[in-house]
């Protein structure tokens, strides 16, 4: 086994680890990313964990789907 290989699977758990937010800091965050995608920024740059999060966690999203709707209904509406 070489260094780089040993190198990459330290890497790689890392990031894992990393990556790894809970809900709760994932939901302290999560108008945070909601106004990021709601004024048009990619909030996957900004906010990557939280994002990563989203993708795995269903409960977080169906919130984030919420904060989005509710923003929505806050502002004033054209008609
Ligand atoms: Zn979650």
């Amino acid at each position: 086994m070489t260094d780089y290989f040993w190198r990459n699977l330290i890497e790689t758990s890392l990031h894992a680890e990393e990556g790894d937010i809970s809900c709760g800091e994932c939901k302290s965050t999560l108008d945070q990313y909601v106004d990021l995608l709601d004024s048009g920024q990619d909030p996957i740059l900004i906010l990557p964990k939280l994002a990563q999060h989203l993708e795995t966690c269903h409960c977080c999203f169906t919130e984030m789907e919420a904060l989005l709707t509710a923003i929505h209904a806050a502002a004033p509406s054209e008609e």
